[in-house]
């Protein structure tokens, strides 16, 4: 029998009109004009944002710690008085045009859950806790999820630190001047399990009328640099059958790449973003091109056949086209599969609730994906307008943020058991 379904807690709901509230007043800081939020990792801004979150948390009767990588922890403690802890959690740094509810909901939906907690007067078996991960969006300093990845052993804290952004200011100059860099050691905490709440940023659970995404996982990625190397000519002397036309092969490579994600569907996804023409002058047949290519799959035995299809696509249009081309891989994340028993639980927490659901796998990465390397994990996904993320416009509704906070209030006290005493 599992603690949500118990008479005593069956009924619990959490207070979304407050959850929707400390949304509304975290977003004020770094409000832009068109309704969405800039608050960028480790600037003042994110520093008032964490401030605001803080002072919540601790109001909620929380141990605060922070770590050295500024990754904030609020411990409710449990009957049985030591870790693990049953953590959930997210970011509240933004994208420079980002929105309300990317990271701030999953931030601000464990707020919400120790406030309920608190109401009810509900002691739990193991601590329950909420975390405020650092520079998830990567925008201001790479890489991103930096406070998760460090806090995972992705990375070194010290590699973390050194990174600079921009104007050459180092991460941990940064997170010095905001007051952030606590003296907790990063990572080795005993985490019993994470459940983290997010928006979709995908049109999926919207276009099928669902509340709430069970998500059992992440995409696997692998990103490439192609570099495409023909001959500069004349655009008026050279006839066409005499060129060597770098860009040609870039414009096949693009619509292979669609074809090979569409092969791959429904989970197979291929992406040109970025391209560089030289000597990029109209009177000038391109005689080099480079181009990033972005493949993601769930299966990584599928992702590995779109890498071997990708590289043949590029030799045979190479050899059609008399052109060198280059394939290089610069990133490469393993499709990530969360925790069975943390996934049953949001599931069977959905259900108990009696809201529509579905399992689905996370396109986007999230701090949940590290956290699933060292500890058990899982993810509640809320539907959001249009399926649009890290743009001004993104919007979700109150009662979908109010179903996802029930959904991770039942799955956690699950997993934390109530005390018996
Ligand atoms: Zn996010």
């Amino acid at each position: 029998m599992q603690a949500s379904d118990s008479t005593s807690t069956g009924r619990l709901r959490i207070n979304g009109q407050r959850l929707w509230q400390s949304l509304m007043d975290l977003a004020r800081i770094g409000a832009t004009d068109k309704g969405g939020v800039r608050r960028l990792a480790l600037t003042d801004l994110d520093r008032q944002g964490r401030d605001l979150v803080v002072g919540w948390l601790r109001d909620a009767g929380a141990s605060l710690e922070i770590d050295g990588a500024g990754n904030i922890f609020a411990t409710r403690p449990g009957h049985s008085g030591n870790p693990p802890v049953v953590l959930t959690g997210s970011h509240v740094d933004t994208q420079p045009s980002g929105g309300k509810f990317d990271g701030n909901y999953g931030v601000l939906a464990g707020l919400e859950l120790l406030r309920t907690l608190n109401d009810a007067g509900i002691a739990t078996e193991k601590p329950v806790g909420v975390a405020v991960w650092t520079n998830e969006e990567g925008t201001r300093f790479i890489p991103t999820m930096g406070g998760s990845g460090a806090f995972a052993g992705v990375f070194t804290l010290e590699y973390l630190l050194q990174q600079r952004d921009v104007d050459g200011i180092s991460f941990g100059e940064a997170l010095n001047s905001i007051g952030y860099a606590g003296s907790a050691r990063v990572g080795g905490r005993a985490v019993d399990a994470y459940f983290e709440a997010h928006i979709e940023q995908g049109p999926i659970l919207e276009r099928e009328e669902k509340t709430i995404g069970v998500v059992t996982g992440g995409l696997g990625q692998r990103w490439y640099d192609c570099v495409w190397a023909g001959q500069d000519a004349h655009a008026g002397p050279t006839p066409m059958e005499a060129r060597h036309d770098a860009l040609r092969g870039a414009a096949q490579m693009i619509e292979a790449m669609n074809a090979i994600a569409l092969r791959h569907r429904p989970d197979g996804r291929a992406t040109v973003g970025f391209m560089q023409v030289k000597p990029n002058s109209r009177n000038v047949i391109p005689g080099q091109v480079t181009m990033s290519i972005d493949i993601r799959h769930p299966d990584d035995a599928k992702l590995a056949t779109m890498d071997r299809e990708l590289r043949d696509a590029a030799a045979a249009i190479a050899r059609d086209l008399r052109l060198q081309c280059q394939v290089r891989q610069v990133v490469e994340f393993p499709a990530s599969h969360f925790d069975a028993d943390c996934v049953r639980s949001v599931r069977t927490a959905a259900e108990t609730l009696g809201y529509p659901h579905r399992e689905i796998v996370s396109g986007a990465a999230h701090d949940a994906v590290y956290l699933s390397r060292v500890a058990p994990t899982a993810m509640i996904f809320v539907p959001c307008k249009d399926g649009i993320s890290h743009n001004e416009i993104e919007d979700a509704r109150p009662e979908h943020l109010e179903a996802g906070g029930n959904v991770l209030l039942h799955a956690v006290l699950a997993r934390a058991g109530l005390s018996s005493s």
